[in-house]
């Protein structure tokens, strides 16, 4: 097993913060995996370090899967693929391809982990199209005794071992539902007027397989841009504007004034799915890298009064932020998902890298949000007091999944402070 100086990667990718993790490990083989959960007080699996929150902290050992076997296999008849829970999406995807498949979904980026994603409720977009989390059919995972348990979708308690937070132990591998390969054309119109679109949400969103409004707030009433990733075998075309919005003549960055090089290519080329579903190409920085996220996903049938909330935050909002992204995700029944029982759309936002900023203006949007049931993404930055006593108002399996994760933790070796904060 290697043992990797901590401070290697005592830093999460924004660098806001610094883990306290005192022992990073990259066990060889399931074995020297079982060796540290059962040896030690404490231990946290580390995915690829996206998240903006504790939420991956550890004051114990922290484990990578880096060194673990990186299977990938394909069943052509359950139409699943079964991978180390360690691989980057970016990694799979090329894969996949190959072999005539695809994920029907990918997030803005291809850099993170399956089993960082899995473990946060990660997601693309699209109207009938569910998260990374919801496209998993089975789970493969490390218990705090060493034994290794798999559940697959139908076993008891499936839908609380998915969203898992990393609180039930740590994931060697993830079966994903795949679909034939397909290819994806991603068109971006400027500047929509927000009244208009909230006349008809549902029109906008249901203009391709995945859509996104990018929204700096900074003229409230303009909608700076929309990115429409259409399947090229859709029926019909896009139209030449939308609601009086003009398609973009050149390539786009969601932020303003950044070069457009690092996003997988617009203007109405069709390409393969894993060259379009995200926004930005492996090979790049993705975003920007100096900055925080933050996002709270409100149930569908209140998608409209959000967004006129967070009009009304405007003012406050503009100044700390580089753009806000509005994207709608499909119902899943996943425990601890935050589309658990609801289509939602995800109000997104990319602020600027300034924590103490953040944090004194959230428990404005989380009051206006959170009052139309919206539930925060676990893995970007929220108000974690008073956390205990609002989310299991939020997830109605809450009791389920904190009774589940003592059933399978009751040492708390999966522990950490983030899950203590929500009462976990
Ligand atoms: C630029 C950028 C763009 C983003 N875009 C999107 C987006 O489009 N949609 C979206 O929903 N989110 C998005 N995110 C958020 C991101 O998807 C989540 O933060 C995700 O969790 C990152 O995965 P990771 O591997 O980096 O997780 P980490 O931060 O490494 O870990 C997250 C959690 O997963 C647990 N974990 C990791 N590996 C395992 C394992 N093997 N077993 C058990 N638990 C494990 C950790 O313990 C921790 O609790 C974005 C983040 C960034 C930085």
């Amino acid at each position: 097993m290697t043992t990797t100086p901590s401070d290697l990667v005592a830093r999460n990718w924004a660098s806001n913060l610094t883990y306290g993790a005192t022992r990073v490990v990259a066990p060889r083989s399931l074995d020297e995996l079982a060796e540290v959960v059962r040896t030690s007080p404490r231990v946290k699996a580390l995915g690829s370090r996206h998240c903006f929150n504790t939420i991956a902290d550890t004051d114990g050992v922290h484990v990578l899967s880096n060194e673990l076997p990186a299977e990938v296999s394909i069943d052509p008849e359950r139409r699943v693929v079964r991978a180390a829970a360690g691989l980057r999406y970016g990694d799979l995807a090329p894969m996949l391809h190959r072999e005539g498949w695809a994920l029907a979904n990918l997030a803005s980026l291809p850099h993170i982990s399956l089993a960082g994603a899995v473990a946060t409720g990660t997601h693309g977009s699209g109207e009938a199209v569910v998260s990374l989390a919801a496209a998993v059919a089975g789970v493969q995972l490390m218990t705090a005794d060493g034994e290794v348990l798999t559940v697959r979708r139908g076993d008891p308690d499936f839908e609380g071992f998915v969203v898992s937070l990393g609180a039930l132990g740590i994931v060697t591998a993830l079966e994903l539902d795949i679909v034939p390969a397909f290819e994806i054309a991603q068109t971006v119109y400027e500047r929509l007027p927000l009244d208009a679109v909230l006349d008809d949400l549902d029109a906008v969103t249901g203009l391709g397989y995945s859509v996104s409004m990018f929204h700096t707030w900074r003229d409230p009433d303009v909608v700076d841009q929309l990115w429409v990733k259409r399947r090229a075998d859709a029926v019909g075309t896009l139209p030449s504007d939308v609601l009086g919005a003009a398609k973009a003549a050149a390539k786009r960055h969601p932020l303003p004034d950044v070069s457009a090089e690092s996003c997988t290519d617009q203007l109405g080329e069709p390409g393969p799915w894993l060259d379009r579903l995200p926004h930005f190409k492996l090979e790049f920085t993705p975003s920007n890298g100096a900055e925080l996220q933050s996002e709270f996903l409100v149930p569908r049938r209140h998608a409209g009064t959000g967004i006129r909330a967070l009009r009304e935050l405007a003012r406050d909002v503009a100044p700390l932020l580089q753009v806000c992204e509005l994207r709608t995700v499909a119902r899943d029944d996943l425990w601890l998902s935050p589309s658990s029982g609801t289509d939602v759309l995800g109000i997104h936002f990319t602020w600027q890298p300034d924590q103490p900023g953040v944090e004194r203006l959230l428990p404005a949007i989380e009051s206006a949000l959170e009052a139309l049931g919206a539930r925060p993404h676990w893995g970007k930055l929220f108000t974690l007091d008073g956390a205990a006593e609002r989310m299991p108002q939020l997830y109605p399996r809450w009791h389920d999944f904190a009774a589940l994760r003592r059933r399978l933790d009751p040492r708390g070796v999966f522990g950490n402070d983030f899950l203590s904060r929500l009462g976990l």
